[in-house]
């Protein structure tokens, strides 16, 4: 589904585009990517349209984030407020709700904010980590950048238009740029992006997609 011609990458990403990807991957590669079927109790999630943070309704549709923190400063929310998501929200966090709405859903699984650090459901959680991405409908890869607070390249952070930068439609230019960044250089995170059957990858320069059957970028 890439396209043939080059065209220069513009500065934001049309999310129209990986709603596109998704949607045709969800209709057509339904035994394949369809992920586990193993369940995962009292996942907590973000309710993107309420900015809050509750329980996956039964058979809802929910998207993760794979992403580094780094050295963004902890936000303590109120034990009276668990559900509320901390004001402001860092920046990849925030993009990762854009992205979640643009593709036509609304819950987004974040491990900081959908795992209750203080009980025990933090032990619980940890050991159903691989399930939870299984699970999901799509994991968005934040590539670029060592922190929380640096946005996803081409939703917040405005990408630089320039066609000759623009990388082939080789898989393995994407690895290599995926190598590089610090994102993979967390074991962890490296190891939970490629869990999920369907990957929206935002690096510097471009967006991809892959799953099980495709692969697509701008
Ligand atoms: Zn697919």
């Amino acid at each position: 589904m890439g396209r043939s011609t080059l065209q220069p990458i513009q500065p934001q990403v049309d999310l129209r585009l990986a709603r596109r990807w998704l949607d045709f991957c969800v209709q057509e590669h339904w035994r394949r990517c369809q992920g586990s079927k193993k369940r995962v109790i009292d996942l907590m999630v973000i309710d993107c349209e309420n900015r809050v943070i509750v329980p996956l309704p039964a058979r809802g549709n929910y998207v993760t984030l794979s992403y580094v923190w780094g050295n963004h400063p902890e936000q303590e929310r109120s034990s009276l407020q668990e559900s509320s998501l901390p004001v402001p929200l860092p920046q990849t966090i925030e993009d990762a709700i854009t992205v979640t709405k643009g593709l036509g859903y609304n819950y987004l699984w974040v491990d900081k904010y959908c795992i209750d650090q203080r009980k025990e459901d933090f032990h619980t959680k940890l050991r159903q980590m691989d399930v939870i991405y299984e699970n999901s409908v799509l994991t968005i890869i934040a590539a670029a950048g060592s922190h929380s607070s640096y946005g996803l390249a081409g939703i917040s952070k405005i990408r630089k238009s320039c066609s000759t930068q623009r990388l082939k439609s080789l898989p393995f230019l994407v690895a290599d740029e995926l190598r590089k960044s610090v994102w993979a250089s967390r074991a962890w995170t490296f190891q939970e992006g490629l869990l999920s059957t369907r990957r929206l990858i935002f690096t510097e320069k471009q967006m991809y997609f892959e799953c099980q059957g495709l692969y697509c970028f701008e």
